[in-house]
């Protein structure tokens, strides 16, 4: 039998790391910062891209692309964007075996050179809205680089849209956030908080920035995808704008969005536990995995026959036959729940003749897991079992979020339970209490959560007059 993952309350981020490469989601590459992403973890990434992608267009997006390179007079041009992404950009010097004349960035995100070019397709308001994603490829150097965490390449989409007011802009930064929500809790199981990033946490350049945030199994925080109202910062530093009805010209309103490879990490942290990946029914590539069982050359023939038959009644389920020799049953077993299948099917001689399998759930391991399942019947059986772990999955995860929540009304309460819970306290805004709190607790404020009611108060940190709470707690 293969060795044991590390267990997660001994060293989680060893047993995060051992998770990943073991299930084969992704490897290092060659250059420090960078990843691989290995076939199966790119199956889960089509996945979770599918589920957003059918998202946008429902709510009227195309996607487009946009190139890799761009001017470094492009993120010169918005001055807080420029000193945000200064320390993480990749700068091209030389193509061709000359030195160019202007030195080019890999996108880190695409704002700027989206913006040059709606300047010139946006021309009356009959352009508007203009709403566009891209799914691409961006490089933020990393000095601490985490497999799909944090990786100096990753790939993201990046929604950018034009409006004609502030209204629309600001209805389509919480539709998309509400957008991301949802995929997130439906598709991924993952309970998230939508709320509102501080000033130091919000995106360089943008006039307010909303995240979602999740809770991982340590109890950190994972900024799992953001949307951005950007006002009219970037309309003004590239000159988009239309003639409105009265012919007069006016500057546009523009959103930006993503959501990014990050999103695995998210549910690799969120669902697995110390047999390794548990993976939510609607993302798994493989959602069920068949393992049939014999002794002899006629079994053989007897189970794989009942096994062909299973595949026809299991139309629409994600399958995959496990008929390997060289393995027994039990290496199989741990192999496919260290990839995080959900169901595993099993069946042997005996099971066909009594014209049942045996199936068995992921997310609950051994006998109370397991149920005999009649064949008559297996294909609603299978959907509903699937639909079971899905909101199981979910219904965990929310669980130990409420638990691993506090409120804290003093600066010492949060600095105290920050360390592995959310901790809920009124706060002022103040970018000296978050300072302060970093030095102390290595924790940040997460979001100042959408879905709360404001009344007037005092700062939990400082003092100060504060209408709001916001989340802390240690992020990744
Ligand atoms: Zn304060």
């Amino acid at each position: 039998m293969a060795e044991k993952i590390t267990p997660r309350s001994e060293d989680y981020s060893k047993w995060y790391n051992e998770v990943v490469q073991r299930a084969e989601l992704a490897d290092y590459a060659p250059v420090r910062g960078c990843m691989v992403i290995r076939p199966y973890g790119y199956a889960l990434w089509e996945n979770i891209r599918e589920g957003l992608d059918r998202r946008f267009k429902a709510t009227g997006h195309v996607n487009a692309y946009f190139p890799l390179f761009i001017p470094m007079s492009f993120l010169q041009k918005e001055a807080e964007h420029v000193e945000g992404f200064s320390p993480e950009l990749a700068v091209v010097t030389h193509g061709g075996g000359k030195e160019l004349e202007e030195p080019l960035v890999v996108r880190p995100t695409s704002e700027t050179v989206i913006g040059e070019m709606y300047a010139k397709w946006i021309r009356s308001y009959r352009d508007l809205p203009l709403l566009i994603n891209q799914w691409a490829n961006v490089v933020r150097w990393e000095k601490r680089p985490r497999l799909f965490l944090r990786t100096t390449e990753f790939l993201w989409q990046e929604g950018h849209t034009a409006h004609a007011t502030r209204e629309e802009a600001e209805e389509e930064t919480i539709r998309m956030l509400d957008v991301y929500a949802d995929f997130a809790e439906t598709d991924a199981a993952i309970p998230v908080i939508k709320g509102q990033k501080s000033d130091t946490e919000k995106f360089a350049g943008a006039a307010a920035s909303y995240t979602i945030e999740a809770m991982m199994g340590n109890g950190w925080a994972l900024q799992s995808g953001t949307s951005h109202f950007l006002g009219q910062n970037f309309a003004k530093a590239f000159d988009i704008t239309y003639l409105d009805e009265n012919n007069t010209l006016q500057h546009c309103w523009t959103t930006s969005w993503g959501v990014s490879t990050r999103m695995e990490g998210a549910v690799i942290m969120t669902h697995g536990d110390d047999q390794g990946l548990i993976l939510p029914p609607k993302l798994a590539p493989i959602q069920v995995v068949i393992v049939p069982i014999w002794r002899d050359d006629a079994q053989k023939s007897v189970v794989m026959e009942a096994v062909g038959r299973i595949e026809e009644m299991l139309s629409g389920v994600s399958l995959s036959v496990d008929d390997r020799e060289e393995v027994s049953a039990g290496w199989k077993f741990n192999e496919w729940e260290l990839k995080g299948v959900p169901l595993r099917l099993e069946i042997g001689p005996r099971d066909v003749q009594k014209e049942q399998v045996v199936l068995a759930r992921r997310d609950i391991l051994g006998r109370e897991g397991k149920s005999f399942v009649p064949t008559a019947g297996l294909g609603e059986r299978v959907k509903e079992m699937l639909d079971t772990v899905q909101q199981a999955l979910f219904d965990r995860a929310l669980a130990f979020r409420r638990e691993n929540t506090v409120e804290a009304s003093s600066y010492d309460e949060v600095r105290e339970a920050v360390n592995g819970k959310f901790v809920l306290a009124r706060w002022c805004g103040d970018p000296e209490d978050e300072a302060r709190l970093k030095e102390d607790a290595s924790a940040t404020s997460r979001c100042f959560p959408i879905d709360q009611d404001e009344d007037p108060g005092a700062c939990a940190l400082c003092g100060k007059p504060a209408r709001r709470k916001a989340i802390f707690a240690r992020a990744y």
